[in-house]
């Protein structure tokens, strides 16, 4: 190791590291119970059922697994072979049965007593799940799968850096809701226009920075195809004391987004977790941008 370059935090010492915490792997049958526009472009869909009964979600930026219905056959979740597996599934359903189409989405919100647990979708267009959610209605049922993991990121910081685009509102959503009421937040988001803003309870210190697709002649970007998420991430004035950042949304927007973050802003890369929730012309993508 290079001397000049010490680790910023010896091993164990960092008062701030993210703490992992890990589930085991279990898929649950739910059924919807109620459906809500909340803007023009994203859905919330609440689901209940007795599967419930022991679900967590310790992070904000947990994901679930949707094990989506084939269209037409009622749902039943994939069965596992007679006796135990002989390892346990990585992420999803218990082997044995077809494999459904899978899609990952945040727990925006649960409510144990009730057993009910949020989803909202950002609906795009175009996709199993997104046409699931498009049709959805009450008595539908569907599996989930995990959380597996979560990352649970101190609320401690001087600030909190929020940016994304519609698929990160959920997690965005959930994360100003659980700050305290003292914490100070930035938050940079991406949707199509104005009427796309959903309602978010928050902090009484955040800064919001909309940014709009649709231009003035009325046509919208397609979302992740312009640098504007990045944009908006270099021209930030880096804010004093240690804080966290956190991205996600369309690969390519947010691993520039993520050179924003460690390159110009200077952010050590232990203080950044990006993500990339989709990717242009891919189906159910999902990674985490590393390095
Ligand atoms: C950890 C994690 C958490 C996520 N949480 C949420 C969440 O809470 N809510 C949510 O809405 N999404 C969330 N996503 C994103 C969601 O999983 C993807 O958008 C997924 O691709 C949607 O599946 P689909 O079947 O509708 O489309 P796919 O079959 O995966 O894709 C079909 C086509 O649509 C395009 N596409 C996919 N998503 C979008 C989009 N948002 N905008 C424009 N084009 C798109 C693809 O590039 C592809 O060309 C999350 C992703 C991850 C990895």
């Amino acid at each position: 190791m290079n001397p000049m370059n010490p680790p910023p935090f010896p091993p164990d010492s960092d008062p701030r590291s993210v703490q992992r915490v890990r589930q085991p792997p279990k898929a649950r049958l739910i059924e919807v119970r109620r459906v809500r526009r909340i803007t023009p472009s994203l859905l919330s869909i609440t689901f209940g059922g007795d599967d419930l009964g022991d679900f967590t979600s310790a992070g904000f930026d947990d994901h679930v697994k949707l094990l989506l219905p084939t269209p037409g056959v009622p749902f039943e979740l994939p069965r596992p072979p007679d006796g135990p597996p002989p390892s346990g599934p990585r992420d999803g359903p218990p082997p044995g049965g077809p494999r459904p189409n899978m899609r990952d989405y945040t727990p925006r919100r649960f409510d144990a007593q009730a057993r009910e647990l949020e989803i909202e979708f950002a609906m795009h267009g175009s996709g199993p799940a997104d046409d699931w959610a498009r049709t959805a209605k009450v008595g539908d049922r569907l599996g989930i799968a995990g959380p597996r993991g979560s990352f649970v990121v101190p609320m401690d910081f001087e600030w909190h850096l929020l940016i994304g685009d519609d698929t990160a509102l959920p997690a965005i959503a959930r994360r100003l809701e659980e700050l305290p009421a003292e914490a100070r937040a930035i938050v940079i988001v991406e949707v199509d226009g104005p009427d796309d803003r959903p309602p978010l309870a928050h902090p009484v210190r955040t800064e919001f920075t909309w940014l709009y697709r649709a231009a003035r002649d009325g046509r919208i970007a397609d979302a992740g195809a312009a640098r504007t998420l990045a944009q908006a991430t270099g021209s930030l004035q880096r804010p004093a004391g240690e804080g966290y950042a956190w991205a996600a949304g369309e690969s390519t927007a947010i691993a520039e987004v993520r050179r924003e973050l460690v390159g110009v802003l200077g952010l050590d890369k232990s203080r950044v977790r990006a993500a990339a929730y989709w990717k242009r012309g891919a189906t159910g993508h999902h990674e985490k941008l590393e390095g």
